[in-house]
């Protein structure tokens, strides 16, 4: 398999899963543009890693996916920059855990922007480049929680089942045109965002670390195991293929039978 000629933006791809999706389309050949938030120091290394590593040319834009105008340059940068976006991934997101009715305002409008929204301005600035070249593929990051709910999770339960929504629109209307659209739909996923919850679960609830791994994270994902962001990566990958050309319009989860229930 070979993306070699393409381009690939991947929103929030500074860590975690964005990260390890930018590395596996690099390893497929394609240039990529990073974006997300962090130390510039950190961002630096993982940009040039990734040039040195596989080969191709990552830059990387600070475009921030709440702001509809930063989003818009941003695509239009990386046309400039490449001749084309090939392979947009909406990955950006944030979570916040409250009972509704405790919510902050200002939180609900932030994940829905970022977590649904910023797809929406990424895919209006970038289809029309895509359906010029007639061929595109646009992953988006959704979520088990694109499939079923938690409690005190409400804006982000909304937005995943948003961009859940979002994705087959999208395939429908590019059906035609060679540009498939997919979300992939990850359970609890082994990032740094993960493990960083752990001692404070410890201290909070009187756990090991193994009870909070087993009884509060890994509760409903039935394998009992972590996803690696390497697995989402590889089915991003996957799903630019040609082999993947008549996936369009689906919700595919890799969250160890958590969906299943
Ligand atoms: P992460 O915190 O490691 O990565 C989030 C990325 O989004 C970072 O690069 C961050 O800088 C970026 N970001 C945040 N706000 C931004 C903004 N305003 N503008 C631009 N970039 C911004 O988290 P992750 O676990 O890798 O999550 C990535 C995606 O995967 C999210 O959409 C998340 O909802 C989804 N997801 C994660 C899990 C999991 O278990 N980790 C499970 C299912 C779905």
């Amino acid at each position: 398999m070979s993306l070699q000629s393409k381009t690939a933006l991947v929103t929030g791809s500074t860590s975690g899963i964005g990260l390890a999706i930018a590395k596996a389309l690099a390893g497929a050949g394609a240039n990529v543009v990073l974006n997300g938030f962090g130390k510039p120091g950190a961002i630096e290394a993982a940009r040039s890693g990734i040039e040195s590593e596989f080969g191709v040319k990552a830059h990387y834009s600070g475009a921030d996916m709440t702001k509809p105008e930063e989003i818009a340059a941003m695509v239009a940068q990386a046309e400039q920059a490449f001749g084309a976006v090939d392979i947009l991934v909406n990955n950006a997101g944030i979570q916040f855990v409250s009972a509704i009715d405790e919510f902050p305002i200002e939180k609900w409008d932030q994940i829905i922007a970022i977590n649904l929204s910023s797809a929406f301005h990424t895919m209006r600035a970038a289809i029309p480049g895509m359906k010029k070249k007639g061929w595109g593929r646009i992953i988006n990051t959704a979520s088990a929680h694109s499939l079923v709910a938690s409690p005190y999770k409400s804006a982000y339960v909304a937005a995943k089942h948003g961009i859940a929504g979002l994705t087959k629109t999208a395939a429908l209307e590019l059906a035609t045109h060679k540009i498939t659209v997919n979300c992939i739909s990850p359970g609890y996923v082994w990032t740094p965002l993960v493990e960083a919850q752990i001692p404070d679960t410890m201290k909070a609830r009187g756990l090991t670390k193994d009870q909070v791994i087993d009884e509060v994270l890994l509760k409903a994902q039935p394998t009992k195991e972590f996803v690696t962001v390497e697995q989402v990566g590889a089915l991003a990958a996957f799903l630019c293929t040609d082999a993947a050309s008549q996936i369009t319009g689906a919700n595919l989860p890799v969250d160890g039978g958590w969906t299943a229930q």
